[in-house]
């Protein structure tokens, strides 16, 4: 199968990978705080910036062909 596309969270500062606190579940709102550069990341971005790569990959398998949108509010 090669239908899985995984992607890591990334420090919106160094881009390495964010692994959070053991045993912690984040969500909306939080920090996650990156070890290798100390910065405190906000969640949602990371997020954010997780779903932008994953839409990257899907286009980029699908020939630039798919238009792939996470926005919130598709009426603006
Ligand atoms: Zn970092």
């Amino acid at each position: 199968m090669d239908n899985e596309i995984s992607v890591d969270l990334l420090c919106l500062s160094c881009h390495a990978q964010l692994r959070g606190e053991p045993g912690r579940t984040y969500q909306s709102g939080d920090k996650v705080k990156c070890d290798a550069c100390g910065a405190l990341n906000d969640y949602d971005r990371v997020i954010e910036a997780a779903q932008q790569e994953v839409a990257r990959q899907i286009r980029e398998r699908a020939g630039g062909e798919m238009n792939i949108s996470f926005e919130k509010d598709p009426g603006k």
